[in-house]
């Protein structure tokens, strides 16, 4: 396995301990709200504007995840369905973006379903795109049947979903969704997965990421990439312009707090970036995640938190 590979698994591992999350909740806020834009939509509507004074849009997610009660599931529905209203008020482009374990994934499929096109109800009436994130290994068949039930047979065309280049899978997911011609996002992964399911070299990862933009981008769909990768979205830019696709048919999406000199620079050069806006309570797996992508992440953490 390669070393940083490693690294990610072993945080990944570790964040699950309950003392550590305990202590990160408590004195870790200052560190997580690189990444996270509050705790309030009120707060979250306000990083919107100041996205938007810099030609960037927002893709909003309001935080939390692996919900275990129907009651805490419907009270995340309602939340989110009170954002995208809320974003209908706005002068800009509205894009949310949803886990469907935060919705009742794990309580069932169609629960799930049933809270996501409640959702999908309020996108159309002011005209949001909505984006299914893509979770761990074990929920990617129920997160696809959901997508796809809703944006197939029930017709929704305001959904979008995600797939990861480092599952193995995936690029047999694309080609059995291709003809719906996909509203996706392509992103490396950030879970912590086995070598039996995910690639763990990140040339062959890059490689993967690369396939599946180009496959959609060439099928007609509408691509985003997730990635700050500067070498990866140069590659998709050059590819993209090669190939005269429409700048309407592709755009950049990045994390808030992250390399904001390359999303100026690409919004300044036309092209459509948006930043995943994540805001609320529930933010420490999402921070976690972030750790584990960069170890000099963890080292300024640490330090920070450990001296109080
Ligand atoms: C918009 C968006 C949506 C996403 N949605 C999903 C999803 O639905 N499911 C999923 O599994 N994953 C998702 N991810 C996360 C993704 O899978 C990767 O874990 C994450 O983007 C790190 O990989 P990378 O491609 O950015 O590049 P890397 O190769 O990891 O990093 C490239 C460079 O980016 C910078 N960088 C990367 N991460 C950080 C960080 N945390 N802090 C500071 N700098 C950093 C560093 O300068 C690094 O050198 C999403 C990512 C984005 C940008």
């Amino acid at each position: 396995m390669e070393l940083n590979m490693a690294y990610r698994s072993l945080v990944l591992g570790v964040a699950r301990q309950k003392w550590l999350e305990n202590l990160i909740r408590t004195r870790g806020w200052k560190f997580a709200s690189r990444y996270v834009a509050g705790n309030t939509l009120e707060e979250a509507l306000a990083a919107i504007e100041a996205l938007e004074a810099e030609g960037i849009h927002a893709l909003v997610d309001l935080l939390g995840e692996m919900v275990t009660g129907e009651e805490q599931a419907a009270g995340y529905t309602a939340e989110i369905v009170r954002l995208t209203r809320a974003l209908g008020e706005l002068p800009y482009p509205r894009w949310v973006s949803v886990k469907l374990t935060q919705i009742g994934l794990d309580l069932g499929r169609e629960l799930a379903r049933d809270n996501l096109r409640q959702i999908l109800e309020a996108a159309r009436e002011v005209d949001a795109t909505v984006q299914v994130d893509m979770e761990d290994s074990p929920r990617t068949d129920a997160t696809l049947w959901v997508w796809r039930t809703l944006r197939e047979e029930e017709g929704y065309e305001n959904v979008g979903i995600v797939l990861q280049s480092y599952l193995k899978r995936s690029p047999e997911d694309l080609r059995q969704i291709l003809h719906l011609k996909p509203n996706l996002r392509v992103v490396k992964g950030a879970y912590k997965e086995p070598a039996e399911v995910a690639w763990q070299d990140r040339r062959v990862i890059s490689e993967k990421f690369l396939e599946l933009v180009k496959t959609n981008l060439a099928a007609g769909g509408h691509t985003a990439t997730g990635s700050h990768d500067d070498r990866l979205l140069e590659a998709v830019r050059g590819w993209a312009e090669a190939q005269n696709v429409p700048r309407s048919q592709y755009e950049f999406q990045f994390l808030y707090g992250i390399r904001r000199e390359l999303k100026r620079d690409l919004a300044r050069r036309g092209y459509t970036v948006r930043d995943y806006l994540p805001y609320g309570e529930d933010w420490y797996p999402y921070f976690s995640r972030r750790i584990a992508e960069r170890p000099e992440n963890l080292l300024f953490v640490l330090r920070g938190v450990l001296q109080g």
